[in-house]
């Protein structure tokens, strides 16, 4: 294979491997809205899971007092039941005694239910909002995972298109200009890079008199500062039309 076909495969390759670091990029960044987009989801749901939990501990509170309430009336019933019968003064005087402070619990309870069923209402109306809300974002959320997942399998499909290109283009070449392409393709994401009024486009390193001569006659060398592969871009009108180079055609 001609040099300059070689710098050509090479660029070309150059060219596949920036679309796959785009379309990498692309798939990490939808990965991460996914990611994102459930946690959310997971946050609305604990939201609404608390503000249940709220209610439901409000809902007890009540229950309770309502009990501790009955269980006063009951007591008080029951005192004064007991207070019609007697006829010991004694007796009386503590019944009395013994109603008075039920009736100060019940007043007590009376205001502790007042402010529970009132924190109760507050609880309620937070926890309806909440799912209100929340059905509105799960529903949107829901819907927004769905696209992300659906361009996230579209971008994996042209990603795996980008791939069989690549290789396509790595069977162009022989196994040593791979290496030498795969090598420093692992540090830069220019790998070859043209030479410009006898410099390094990359690093601007000047090459040697030799060197350029040799770029100059087509062949590919490595910039002796940056390592990238360094080639002359011949002007269009020396470009050879593909096809004319005899022995170098590919079959289709
Ligand atoms: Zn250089």
């Amino acid at each position: 294979m001609a040099t300059n076909m070689i710098a050509e495969e090479l660029r070309a390759l150059v060219e596949v491997d920036t679309k796959k670091r785009a379309q990498e990029s692309a798939i990490a960044s939808a990965r991460l809205r996914l990611k994102e987009k459930k946690d959310s989801l997971a946050t609305i749901a604990d939201k609404i899971s608390d503000s249940k939990d709220a209610f439901t501990d409000a809902r007890k509170t009540v229950d309770r007092l309502e009990l501790d309430a009955k269980s006063m009336r009951e007591e008080e019933k029951d005192r004064r039941g007991k207070l019609k019968v007697a006829t010991k003064g004694s007796v009386c005087n503590h019944l009395q005694h013994e109603l008075q402070e039920i009736e100060s619990k019940e007043l007590e309870l009376e205001n502790n239910l007042i402010q529970a069923w009132q924190t109760l209402e507050e609880m309620e109306k937070a926890s309806n909002q909440t799912q209100n809300e929340a059905t509105e974002q799960t529903t949107t959320g829901h819907n927004t995972i769905k696209k992300l997942e659906e361009n996230i399998e579209k971008l994996d499909q042209e990603l795996k298109t980008i791939m069989v290109e690549r290789n396509e283009k790595i069977n162009n070449l022989n196994e040593d200009w791979h290496k030498r392409y795969e090598s420093m393709a692992a540090t830069v994401s220019d790998p070859i890079v043209p030479i410009v009024n006898e410099m390094c486009s990359s690093c601007y390193y000047h090459a040697t008199a030799q060197d350029a001569a040799q770029l100059r006659k087509g062949k590919i060398l490595a910039c002796k500062s940056c390592y990238r592969l360094l080639y002359l871009e011949a002007p269009p009108e020396e470009t050879l039309p593909v096809g004319k180079e005899g022995k170098d055609t590919k079959k289709d």
